[in-house]
């Protein structure tokens, strides 16, 4: 199934280091398998905290040649990876597809939405500019200029695995940093092909450096990244566990560290909201990646008097849902990554059952076997339930009815988390008033689709620090420095 790949360059089981593609010091590997149907794709370079501290070593010393290039020579190196994206999408789709199981034209999409970054952040360094500041004495002038935090490091999950070391790589490698990613074990593949098309962008070595490592190395090689004095900033996406355990280890040498984490993103429907608009955007906010992304609707709270027609018009939709491989063309569901994820599903929906949600659709594994898992939809879904506090991460819509807007927003923010949140209503002063109340990052109005390279993305609360895209993005990379020029 690799084969085309392999021809195409785009296979790799060498980490990146220094701009050479070198295997595990002791010659270990770990395998990367299909979720579809578990066969080994290929396998990949067990690194740890040696390799690792290699790779820091190849982008302090890469780092300052980077940085003293013009903005506009990193802006084309990045704008000529970003069009490198686009050119091989269907190899890089077909990767992304096998190793995480999305159907493909989401993963199409998501490498459009990875090139973007590059796009963009490659312009925004243009744009970093300094400030001249009104004097605070006659003789003194004040300058603020903005200059690149230095090494970085990046570690990524699976569930987006072109858009989330893009999402890392764009705005540090614009800012002028040189970076170490540690994408998931998981998914090392497509991380390792947009390093291949970074180099063949024209990046000089050791700018950006990937170590690979099995589930067993990611502690390991995120000590040293957290731990080496060499590397200024760290910036995550994962689970919220990890991420405050990332923080730690960053706070003894006060390493930056930014975050995005899980959520547990409301979508409210209000009983004024256009309800054909509402149930396809609660679809597509659901079962997009099979439910995996920390945007994902995951409590759909309904006003009373449209909650029985929005259900029904929800379990018509999802029950026409195509489950199954992602390289069918027609699927719109594919497999969930792993088994770990799978029985994640299996005990939310179980424990719901227990408590008293009714199952309107699936509520089982999919006859497909392996990690498939039914496009499920509950209602009666109340706060007692697991699934209403944790991410469920999987194609299950829990519906709650609710009756007053106080009690949805109540709702809606009664969660340690703070990333994403969607509502539907049509009425322009409740538009302003929700939005507004919402204790979240994100709020989507009238949409369940809202990720998008030029807006800022980042979560309030246990959701994560700081922000990516937007004009914003390449702040949480970059140092600001002030000169006071005195004897004028
Ligand atoms: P998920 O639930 O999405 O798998 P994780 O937080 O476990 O979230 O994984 C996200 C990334 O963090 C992956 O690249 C994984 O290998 C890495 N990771 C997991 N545990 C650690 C750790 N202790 N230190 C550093 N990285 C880790």
């Amino acid at each position: 199934v690799t084969s085309g790949l392999r021809e195409a360059g785009l296979l790799h089981s060498a980490a990146l280091i220094g701009g050479r593609w070198v295997d595990a010091d002791d010659g270990g590997s770990f395998g990367v398998v299909d979720p579809a149907n578990g066969q080994e794709l290929g396998r990949v370079a067990r690194c740890g905290p040696a390799e690792t501290r290699r790779a820091i070593e190849a982008a302090e010393a890469a780092q300052p040649a980077w940085r003293a290039r013009t903005a506009k020579e990193r802006a084309r190196i990045l704008r000529a990876w970003a069009d490198l994206l686009s050119a091989h999408e269907d190899d890089l789709a077909r990767l992304l597809t096998l190793e995480q199981g999305k159907p493909l034209a989401e993963s199409r999409a998501e490498i459009a939405y990875g090139a973007a970054f590059f796009e963009w952040f490659g312009e925004q360094a243009k744009r970093l500019d300094g400030e001249v500041v009104p004097p605070h004495h006659a003789d003194k002038r004040v300058l603020v200029t903005r200059e690149p935090v230095g090494v970085t490091g990046g570690i990524t999950p699976w569930n987006f695995p072109v858009a989330m070391p893009a999402r890392k790589a764009a705005p540090a490698l614009a800012a002028g940093c040189a970076m170490v990613l540690k994408p998931a074990e998981q998914t090392p593949l497509s991380a390792l092909a947009v390093a291949e098309l970074g180099v063949r962008a024209g990046l000089p070595p050791g700018v950006f450096n990937v170590v690979t490592g099995d589930a067993e190395d990611a502690p390991l090689i995120g000590e040293e990244l957290t731990g080496n004095p060499t590397v200024r900033k760290v910036g995550f996406t994962g689970s919220t566990a990890v991420g405050k355990l990332l923080m730690a280890q960053c706070a003894p040498q006060v390493t930056r560290i930014s975050l995005e984490l899980g959520g547990n993103a409301p979508f409210i429907v209000f009983d004024d909201a256009d309800l054909e608009a509402a149930i396809a955007g609660a679809l597509i906010c659901k079962f997009r990646n099979s439910g995996q992304t920390c945007i994902s609707a995951n409590r759909i709270l309904v006003q009373d008097r449209i909650h029985d027609d929005f259900v029904d018009g929800l379990v018509k939709a999802a029950s026409e849902l195509p489950v199954g491989n992602g390289l069918d063309p027609d699927t719109r569901v594919g497999p969930l990554i792993d088994r770990q994820g799978y029985e994640k599903v299996a005990d939310h929906v179980a424990d719901a059952r227990e408590r008293g949600a009714d199952v309107l659709l699936g509520g089982e594994s999919h006859a497909l076997g392996g990690t498939f898992w039914q496009p499920t939809v509950l209602s009666g879904v109340d706060e007692t339930m697991a699934m209403s506090h944790d991410e469920t991460f999987g194609p299950v819509a829990g519906v709650r009815r609710f009756r007053t807007e106080d009690e949805a927003i109540t709702v809606a923010n009664s969660t340690r988390y703070g990333l994403a949140s969607y509502f539907y209503a049509r009425d322009v002063a409740r538009v302003w008033r929700v939005s507004e109340a919402l204790e979240f990052g994100i709020v989507g109005v009238n949409t369940g689709l809202i990720s998008t390279e030029i807006a800022p993305f980042g979560g309030y609360k246990e959701s994560g620090l700081g922000r990516e895209g937007s004009q914003h993005g390449i702040d949480d990379w970059v140092e600001l420095k002030y000169h006071c020029l005195g004897e004028i």
